[in-house]
């Protein structure tokens, strides 16, 4: 997808502080953190958003919740726990249209979320 952020990490074509790369997913440090541990695990496949989602996509986003899983492990924050997130729509706060989910950890998370 062009001119499409993600893609171009994904891609190598833009830096990133890379943490996992596998056929389907990679992962990287968000560049602005929310939290002490704040990760982006991202399809290589560009999806808009979960608004476009199909069955076709199934496997890959248990996929995406098992890599934010693993990479929560090595972070050391599963033990006290941790927010995965994923943003939809302008609503929903998503501001780059490459579906991704956020893990946020390392410090207590408060609800409702602003
Ligand atoms: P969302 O608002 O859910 O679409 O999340 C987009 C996230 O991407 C934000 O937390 C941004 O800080 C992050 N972000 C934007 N550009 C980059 C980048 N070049 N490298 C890493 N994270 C980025
Ligand atoms: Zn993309």
């Amino acid at each position: 997808m062009p001119d499409c952020i993600f893609c171009e990490i994904v891609n190598k074509r833009m830096k990133s502080e890379m943490i996992h790369e596998d056929e389907e997913l990679v992962a990287f440090k968000d560049i602005n953190p929310q939290a002490p541990v704040h990760v982006l695990v991202v399809p290589r496949k560009h999806i808009d958003s979960v608004n476009v989602v199909t069955l076709d996509d199934m496997i890959l986003m248990g996929k995406l919740v098992l890599v934010a899983k693993e990479i929560a492990e090595k972070n050391n924050i599963d033990g006290d726990g941790y927010r995965l997130v994923i943003n939809n729509g302008v609503n929903g706060g998503q501001t780059v249209p490459h579906l991704h989910l956020h893990i946020l950890g390392g410090r207590r998370m408060t609800w409702p979320p602003g």
